[in-house]
């Protein structure tokens, strides 16, 4: 969604509020996938102080994700909030982390916010805190039934080294 910022952009204390949803699509970032129901509500406004233009936001909403130990899908809210300083890119002026250029007189939101978006993400989410994940050698989900794997499940890496201790045990 594109906001018109030529209402503020040249006058002192003007602000634009800003009372919308921005809808995206379902993402996928660093291996994690995240899927939105509905789109994020996002409260604030862009404001002129005289110095420069200001774009606070609230952004709220739920998103279905993975749990990181057993893949189970799960919902989580999203929130996050959004504090930048926006500025009309001079020509050629180089994007800065510091500040959004803009060409023109509109700022592209979903961008701006997506980018938060991708910030806030933890990466990782578990359906609850004692999730019992999947068994490493069946994979049977742990929290909805056992399995007949030996519990005491070595990693092969350190059977070797298990083995050695045993025999100079012995
Ligand atoms: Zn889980
Ligand atoms: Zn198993």
């Amino acid at each position: 969604m594109k906001v018109d910022l030529s209402p503020v952009i040249k006058v002192t204390g003007a602000e634009i509020k800003l009372d919308t949803t921005v809808g995206f699509s379902d993402a996928e970032f660093l291996g994690e996938s995240y899927r939105f129901l509905e789109p994020l509500k996002v409260y604030g406004r862009v404001y002129n102080n005289g110095q420069s233009l200001t774009l606070e936001a609230d952004v709220k909403g739920s998103m279905k994700t993975e749990c990181a130990r057993c893949l189970d899908e799960l919902e989580t809210d999203v929130e996050f909030s959004v504090n930048e300083l926006l500025s009309q890119r001079k020509e050629s002026q180089e994007d800065s982390d510091d500040i959004i250029l803009f060409d023109g007189y509109e700022i592209e939101l979903d961008d701006i916010i997506a980018d938060h978006f991708l910030m806030n993400v933890s990466g990782r989410y578990l359906c609850s805190d004692d999730c019992k994940g999947l068994c490493p050698q069946c994979g049977t989900n742990l929290n909805k039934g056992e399995c007949d794997c030996n519990t005491e499940y070595i990693d092969p890496r350190w059977q070797a080294l298990a083995d050695i201790l045993k025999n100079s045990e012995e």
